[in-house]
């Protein structure tokens, strides 16, 4: 029979990979504790109005890469297209946001349709922070400054780049779109079909077009921060201020004005160019508006969102993984002779109590002493136990071996009840 294949853009993460995910993530909860932000998990599922009503109808998102469909109850729902939505809307509705403080983090998988290519994909997955309750720039750059920390704690420092713009606020863009369009009107035969289409609908995303043509009309147009109001800019200003201080590098872009509507004042992407097209890894912003937007109370609000598989390409490509992160196993119990079974799982057991963070594989399924050390070898395991006694042997077993796997060298053999303590030789006495 044909065998079924994962869906396009999907992906499969190997156990191999799983493990460079898990150094990533647990850098990544190490970093959002120790600025005392905390988890919050909402459904992949939500109402297709919520995505449109945040991230905006007339976006690429909202217009060309949502999975909706109408479930059985002919409700029409989507696959959540990334995070701020649905932890608003869950912030919300369980009474997190009015009058509050609230530092928050998520993580999961976000489905987009897209065409897929290195790090682009229908399903990938995203840290995000969010933060509510607090108007200043000092959130801001709290924010921020998670992501920085992260980039240093990840030794990527130096192959990101912070970019930040400052987009004022909703009523700031609505003029300037008015403005834009005015401007496009006298280009129309210079535009190409998409950049025509959202002329009078969403004018301001024209400015990020690829195309060459597009680009050159554009040249002279109307300039966003020529609109942008006073407390925007003074909210920006002391921003700049704060990263300055901190030593967190960054350039302004003023084209930087990201597919999500929700924004105002600043709003930034970190970029690299180690990988190629796919270059933005995070990319966030203050978003006072939403909440009210979806119905709540007025409640200030910024947050970012990381990309998980291209950090994760990143941290490959730039050989960013420690060794010892990358290892499944520590120890492989080899098992040569009948009835050894017993005595194997007793001394793994032990092995593991001594030694709660290592990896102990037991051996279990017979063969020969040569065979079973290759399945030691390509277990990854630093040092190989070997139980072993000849068929005719009576009584329990006394003695064991312990063999480095990583130098050959000489093997040890040591009193059964002996090993634990002598495994300290490779792990130190108490931890992995
Ligand atoms: P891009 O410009 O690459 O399309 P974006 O602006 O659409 O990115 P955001 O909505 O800001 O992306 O999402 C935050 C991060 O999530 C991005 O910086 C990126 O790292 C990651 N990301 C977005 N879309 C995808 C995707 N289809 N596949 C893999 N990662 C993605
Ligand atoms: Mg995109």
């Amino acid at each position: 029979m044909e065998k079924l294949q994962a869906i396009r853009g999907m992906n499969d993460i190997l156990p191999e990979e799983a493990l460079e995910w898990e150094y990533l993530e647990s850098t990544f909860y190490r970093v959002v504790k120790s600025f005392g932000y905390r988890e919050i998990r909402f459904p992949v599922v939500e109402q297709t109005q919520l995505f449109k009503r945040s991230i905006g109808a007339v976006t690429d998102i909202v217009e060309k890469e949502m999975y909706s469909f109408d479930d059985r109850n002919g409700d029409n729902v989507s696959l959540r297209p990334e995070g701020t939505a649905g932890c608003v809307r869950a912030a919300d509705q369980h009474g997190l946001l009015y009058n509050q403080h609230q530092r928050l983090w998520y993580q999961g998988p976000m489905f987009r349709h897209e065409r897929p290519q290195k790090g682009r994909y229908r399903q990938f997955h995203q840290f995000g922070v969010e933060a509510f309750g607090m108007s200043g720039p000092a959130i801001d750059v709290e924010v921020i400054q998670i992501s920085a920390m992260l980039w240093k704690d990840l030794g990527l420092t130096q192959y990101l780049k912070l970019e930040i713009n400052n987009i004022g606020s909703a009523q700031d863009r609505k003029k300037y779109a008015q403005a834009l369009t005015a401007y496009l009107s006298g280009k129309v035969d210079e535009l190409d079909d998409d950049a025509r289409n959202r002329m009078h609908s969403n004018p301001m995303r024209i400015l990020d077009s690829k195309n060459e043509a597009v680009r050159s009309a554009l040249v002279d147009a109307p300039k966003l921060c020529d609109f942008v109001n006073q407390d925007s800019k003074t909210h920006f200003r002391k921003l700049k201020e704060l990263l300055t201080a901190l030593e967190v590098q960054f350039v302004e872009n003023n084209r930087l004005v990201r597919g999500l509507d929700y924004y105002n004042n600043c709003v930034y992407e970190w970029t690299t160019d180690t990988l190629g097209a796919q270059g933005a890894v995070c990319g966030g912003g203050r978003y006072d508006g939403l909440v009210r937007q979806l119905g709540g109370r007025e409640t200030e609000a910024c947050g970012f969102a990381i990309g998980i598989e291209r950090l994760v390409l990143m941290l490959r490509s730039l050989n960013k993984i420690p060794a010892s992160a990358l290892r499944p196993t520590d120890v492989y119990l080899v098992v040569v002779g009948g009835s050894l079974e017993s005595e194997a799982f007793s001394v793994a057991e032990a092995i593991r109590e001594k030694y709660p963070h290592l990896g102990v594989i037991c051996h279990c399924a017979g063969g020969k002493f040569n065979s079973q050390m290759k399945r030691a070898y390509t277990s990854g395991a630093r040092v190989a136990v070997v139980l072993e006694r000849d068929g005719e042997a009576i009584g329990p077993l006394m003695e064991g071996k312990i063999r480095s796997l990583d130098d050959g060298a000489e093997s040890i053999v040591t009193e059964i009840d002996n090993i634990p303590e002598k495994l300290g030789k490779f792990f130190g006495n108490s931890e992995g």
